[in-house]
């Protein structure tokens, strides 16, 4: 092993100690699969899926490690004795977040600029699913954090493309255009847009369609969206009330949120950085309590909830680990995967190393497509 890989194994075990200890989690000593009993009666049930990236990386001894814990309670309690959950989730790609979260979505490191509004070169899973399965656009949906991501939902790939793939909800975005008057006013701390390049900010397509999607899509007034964010202390909670309202009412089969105010972390200031892991810790129980109330979502749902990737340690004399993810050290490229929902085991650490990229061969082998250009393996556990 390579001293990153041994400090990856590293990582990993002590993830799978810490839970134990706390979670009383068992540990998967080999390879198990899901129940396919439970397959079966999911099968009859149109089968739904939602991943979470998990707020642009928190390091273990803010989270999992025993001194982290306080600030992810819910998450321990609620989640990890529900889930089976990976330890060990390599990203070997670039670590910026549109590019790594675009990677998660096509199964392939994608090299695009991270700073720029240009769609990934190989197809997406939603383009995969939409294509296979002959869904339409209203069936998979994309929420995410800041302009930079509006061209996520659909590749440049021949043969895919724009007509496949996802629709895509800035709520930030929305809220500019819902309220062109909201700079100075109490609401710009839900506007931030980009905390890694204060300087980015990137083309958008026309107010008007966006704003129509409020009105014809989530069946949101103008008023009443505007109202309701006011009342929002951050923008993820802004996403997760976007995606509430589009899983009741378009109850989309593939949902994709990206929550991001962890990064407020390269600001540098670690208290910022600790209320966004906690606010993550609560908005994740929240999607997976909405799952639970939702008809549509209720037993045939299986939530992901995974990291980009981490930041970095405190190796560096004199760095501020948490702040950045600029060394691409193994604390930045080691995280975990949560994986909960019918037939999935419970309350299972799993120590083997997982990559990135086994993300969309794992939903493909779930709702039944092939990704023929993503270069990840199903995680035979979950499917
Ligand atoms: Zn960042």
């Amino acid at each position: 092993m390579t001293p990153a890989q041994q400090l990856a194994h590293t990582l990993g075990r002590s993830r799978r100690d810490f839970l134990r200890d706390a979670a009383g989690l068992a540990v998967g000593s080999a390879l198990f699969s899901a129940s396919p009993l439970v397959r079966g009666a999911v099968a009859q049930k149109k089968r739904k899926t939602i991943v979470i990236t998990f707020g642009g990386g928190a390091r273990d001894q803010e989270t999992f490690s025993p001194e982290g814990q306080e600030n992810v309670p819910n998450m321990l309690k609620q989640l990890i004795p529900r889930s089976s959950f990976f330890t060990q989730v390599e990203n070997q790609g670039i670590l910026g977040h549109y590019v790594a979260t675009a990677s998660l979505a096509t199964g392939v490191y994608e090299t695009l600029n991270n700073f720029s509004a240009v769609p990934p070169q190989h197809p997406t899973v939603f383009e995969y699913f939409r294509k296979d399965l002959r869904r339409p656009v209203s069936d998979a949906w994309v929420v995410a954090p800041s302009n930079g991501f509006n061209r996520i939902g659909a590749s440049d790939h021949r043969g895919y493309g724009d007509g496949l793939g996802a629709g895509v909800i800035l709520p930030k975005h929305l809220l500019r255009a819902a309220m062109p008057a909201i700079s100075g006013s109490d609401a710009t701390h839900l506007l931030r847009d980009n905390y890694e390049d204060p300087f980015y900010t990137p083309e958008m397509a026309g107010n008007e369609v966006q704003l129509k999607q409020l009105d014809e899509i989530l069946r949101l007034s103008v008023g009443d969206f505007t109202h309701h964010a006011l009342t929002l202390s951050s923008p993820d909670e802004l996403s997760v009330y976007i995606a509430r309202q589009l899983m009741r009412q378009l109850a989309p089969s593939l949902l994709w949120i990206t929550l991001h105010d962890i990064d407020i972390a390269h600001s540098g200031a670690y208290s910022l950085y600790i209320d966004g892991i906690r606010r993550t810790d609560r908005l994740c129980v929240e999607l997976w309590n909405a799952i639970q109330s939702e008809p549509e979502y209720k037993d045939c749902t299986t939530m992901f909830i995974l990291p980009d990737f981490g930041r970095d340690s405190d190796a560096d004399a004199g760095g501020n680990g948490f702040q950045h993810h600029r060394t691409g050290d193994a604390l930045s490229r080691t995280t975990w995967l949560m994986a909960l929902g019918p037939g999935v085991r419970q309350g299972v650490a799993v120590n083997r190393p997982v990559d990135s990229l086994d993300l969309v061969p794992t939903l493909g082998a779930l709702f039944g497509f092939p990704t023929p250009l993503a270069q990840g393996k199903p995680i035979t556990e979950v499917i």
